[in-house]
């Protein structure tokens, strides 16, 4: 039976972050996953330098009350790591742990600058034979996904599969959005990923949030909770239905559900009674060319055909706004972005609507527009 463990937390207060931990790993009972002798890897969703909070990434504070509870539990080898968009070099980690504020966790636990990566081969049944993945992830005994409550422009909702992704050493995860340029095939890959990765436990902070334009570019939205499960296709089955958005209309946790990766009807709750939010989530601009969740079951696949067949959603530059850092180049797989003029410059032709760019952009320049396929 799953438990998705369920904690009100109003503030980033370290007293109450702490005694939430505590109940979390109570209910998912870490103590039969996690033992003293463990390295013990924290996996923040960190994206890009954002400050804590603009709610993109994940909170030092939450990490550090996980950091106590280990050391509580007599684990003395914790290591906090992730692989964030853009280029993976230690000089561009301190960067992002400074600017995201867990360069404070220095003391508290190992933050990795360990920049290596090994190919791995997957399990029988996997489509992807192979994954690259950090070495930090590889060489730890157990992983704590410690990811954040969005939505995403590209799969709708950012939170413990997804943020799973950055696994993935730096700009080799633009090659695997343009080896899976469709949705369902880039989901499929981030649940095999997740199942490869495979997190003792998955820790949600759902305190800020972001709506719209995740997972970078949205606004934030406060709901304070934090949530923790072992199985982060549940909690994130819960989490969505919790700010308004049907999991059977997120593609990685419809995948899932028919891998039998994660049940619905097995769900268990524990903790604290969540409110959903109301009014619901702001969608990513990219969700309005689907109106199909809100059809009868029997019209979405058709309506669904139909509307790819017609319309696409393009990025769109705000000239205005671009700085010409050349971020989004670095990060759009089929390498269709230049910057001329200080200015970035797109080309429709070849784009997959992965929306790479517009995580990426520092500036807020890249919209999403709908248009018609001629
Ligand atoms: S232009 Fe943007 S949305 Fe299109 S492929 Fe490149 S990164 Fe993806
Ligand atoms: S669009 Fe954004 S990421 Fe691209 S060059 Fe302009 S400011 Fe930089």
């Amino acid at each position: 039976m799953g438990i998705v463990s369920v904690c009100k937390v109003p503030e980033y207060r370290q007293d109450l972050l702490d005694a939430a931990v505590e109940r979390h790993f109570e209910h998912v009972r870490a103590d039969e996953l996690i033992k003293p002798g463990m390295r013990v890897l924290l996996k923040p969703n960190l994206v890009r330098g954002c400050k804590p909070d603009t709610a993109v990434t994940t909170r030092a504070e939450l990490l550090l009350a996980i950091i106590r509870k280990l050391r509580r539990m007599g684990i003395t080898d914790i290591v906090v790591a992730d692989s964030p968009g853009g280029l993976y070099t230690p000089a561009m980690l301190a960067s992002i742990y400074s600017v995201s504020g867990l360069k404070a966790l220095a003391g508290e636990a190992e933050l990795n600058y360990n920049v290596g990566w090994k190919q791995v081969f997957c399990p029988e049944g996997f489509e992807n034979r192979t994954f690259n993945i950090i070495e930090p992830i590889l060489e730890a005994d157990a992983v704590i996904n410690v990811a954040k409550l969005k939505t995403h422009s590209m799969t709708m909702l950012s939170a413990g599969v997804k943020n799973l992704f950055g696994s993935v050493p730096g700009l080799q995860k633009p090659e695997l959005h343009y080896r899976h340029p469709e949705l369902e095939g880039f989901s499929n890959m981030l649940c095999e990923l997740a199942k490869f990765v495979a997190p003792a436990i998955t820790v949600l902070d759902a305190i800020d949030c972001m709506e719209g334009n995740g997972p970078t570019g949205g606004t934030v939205r406060h709901m304070g909770l934090t949530m923790a499960a072992r199985n982060a296709f549940e909690q994130d089955a819960y989490a969505s239905s919790l700010i308004g958005l049907k999991p059977e209309n997120v593609a990685m946790l419809r995948i899932a559900r028919e891998r039998g990766w994660y049940h619905p009807a097995e769900l268990t709750l524990m903790g604290d009674a969540a409110e959903p939010a109301n009014p619901p989530f702001v969608l990513p601009d990219s969700a309005g060319v689907d109106f199909t969740g809100r059809l009868p079951g029997f019209m979405r696949g058709p309506a669904s055909g139909f509307l790819k067949r017609v319309f696409r959603t393009l990025p769109r530059l705000d000239k205005a706004k671009c700085i010409g850092c050349g971020k989004c180049a670095e990060s759009c797989p089929p390498h269709i972005i230049k910057i001329v003029n200080r200015k970035a410059q797109f080309t429709a032709k070849g784009c997959i609507s992965c929306f790479c760019c517009q995580e990426m952009c520092p500036a807020h320049a890249i919209e999403v527009r709908r248009m018609l396929k001629l």
